[in-house]
C-alpha cells in the first residue's frame, strides 16, 4: 500500500523532478493550493456557525455531489440515461456548485480515463500511486498520451447540448460564484448568518471536503477494495468511498459496465447509492428516461463463467498490484 512514509519522503524528489522537467502546471497548482489555504482559514469559523448553516452545508454537499454523480458523470460522460431540459439545467447548476471544471472538460477527461485506465493516457493513472491519482495529477502538466487520446475521442454530443456549452462559456466565474458566494448570500439573507462565516463554512470548507470526497473515487476506489466483477482491473468496490461520494464507490462494477446508470450491481436497498435513488425519483416525475442497466450482461457472464469452471478452463489471474510486490 502506497500510503507509506516513503510516499511522503519522495515528495521533494518528485517536486524537483517536475521542476527540472518544466512539467508543473502552475496555474492549477496555485489554484488548488489556494483552495486548501482558504478552507483552512475557514476552520476557526466552524464553532461560530448557526445550525441552519450546518444543515445548508450538508445540502450543498449532496446537491453538488449529485451535480457530479448524476450530472457530469452518469449523464454527460456515460450517457447512461436521458434527462429532460429542466433536469439537465438543475444538474448544471448543482455541478457548478461543485466547481470541478466545466461539464465539457470533466466529461472529456473522464471518457479518456475509462478508455485508458491505468496507462500514461489516463489523466489520474493510479499505477503512479495514491497521491498522484488523488490530486497530484492536477499539479503537473498532462502526459502527451492524454492529449493525444483526447483528440481521438468524439465529444460532439457535449458540444450539441446548449446547457453544457452555456456553462462552458461562463466558466470559471459562474462556478466560482455558485461555489463560494451563492451559499453565503443564501445563508445571510434567509436566516441572518454572518456573510463571511457562511462564505468560509458552506463555501470554502464544504467545497474542499467535497473535492476530496470526489478525488477518493480516483484514488481509494482505484486501489482498495474487492474486484468481484473484473479481477484484472484496478477499480474496486469501496463502500466507504460510496458513503462520501453519494453512491459512487462501486467502482469495479462501474468500470466493467460504465453505461449502467446505477453504477452498481444492486439497488439502493443493499448498496448505498443515493444517486440511483435520485435518478429513479426523476424518472418517476417524468424528468429522466431510458435508464440503462447491465445486470442482464452480468448474469449472462456468470452463466458462462460457471460453465468454464465446470469444464476446467483456468480463471484469469490479476497481475500483482505495485504495492503487493515486495520491495528489495
Ligand atoms: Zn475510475
Ligand atoms: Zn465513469
Amino acid at each position: 500500500m502506497d500510503l507509506s512514509p516513503k510516499m511522503f519522503r519522495e515528495i521533494p524528489s518528485v517536486i524537483s523532478h517536475h521542476w527540472k522537467a518544466g512539467t508543473i502546471n502552475w496555474p492549477m497548482s496555485i489554484y488548488i493550493t489556494l483552495v486548501h489555504i482558504v478552507a483552512l482559514a475557514g476552520l476557526p469559523y466552524l464553532p461560530l456557525v448557526k445550525k441552519e448553516t450546518v444543515l445548508w452545508s450538508f445540502v450543498l454537499w449532496w446537491t453538488s455531489g449529485l451535480g457530479i454523480t448524476a450530472g457530469v458523470h452518469r449523464l454527460w460522460s456515460h450517457r447512461s440515461y436521458k434527462a429532460n431540459f429542466t433536469l439537465r439545467f438543475i444538474l448544471m447548476l448543482w455541478n457548478s456548485i461543485a466547481n470541478q471544471g466545466s461539464i465539457y472538460h470533466w466529461a472529456r477527461d473522464h471518457r479518456v480515463h475509462h478508455k485508458y485506465s491505468e496507462t500514461d493516457a489516463d489523466p489520474h493513472n493510479a499505477t503512479r500511486g495514491f497521491f498522484f491519482a488523488h490530486m497530484g495529477w492536477l499539479y503537473v502538466k498532462k502526459h502527451t498520451a492524454i492529449v493525444a487520446a483526447g483528440r481521438e475521442l468524439n465529444f460532439s454530443d457535449l458540444a450539441d447540448d446548449p446547457i453544457v456549452m452555456l456553462q462552458k462559456k461562463l466558466d470559471p466565474w459562474f462556478a466560482l460564484y455558485m461555489c463560494y458566494v451563492m451559499p453565503a448570500q443564501v445563508a445571510s439573507r434567509l436566516w441572518g448568518e454572518d456573510f463571511w462565516t457562511a462564505f468560509f463554512v458552506a463555501g470554502a470548507v464544504r467545497y474542499c471536503v467535497v473535492l476530496h470526497f470526489t478525488w477518493f473515487v480516483n484514488s481509494a476506489a482505484h486501489l482498495y477494495g474487492d474486484h468481484p466483477y473484473d479481477p484484472l482491473s484496478y477499480p474496486a468496490e469501496n463502500p466507504i468511498v460510496s458513503l462520501c461520494a453519494v453512491g459512487e464507490g462501486w467502482h469495479n462494477w462501474h468500470h466493467k459496465y460504465p453505461y449502467d446508470y446505477a453504477a452498481s450491481e444492486h439497488g439502493w436497498t443493499s448498496q448505498f447509492n443515493p444517486t440511483k435513488m435520485f435518478i429513479d425519483a426523476a424518472a418517476m416525475l417524468g424528468m429522466a428516461k431510458e435508464r440503462k442497466r447491465a445486470t442482464g450482461a452480468w448474469n449472462m457472464g456468470k452463466i458462462r463463467r460457471e460453465r468454464d469452471r465446470k469444464n476446467g478452463v483456468p480463471m484469469p489471474k490479476a497481475e500483482p498490484r505495485p504495492w503487493e510486490v515486495k520491495r528489495e
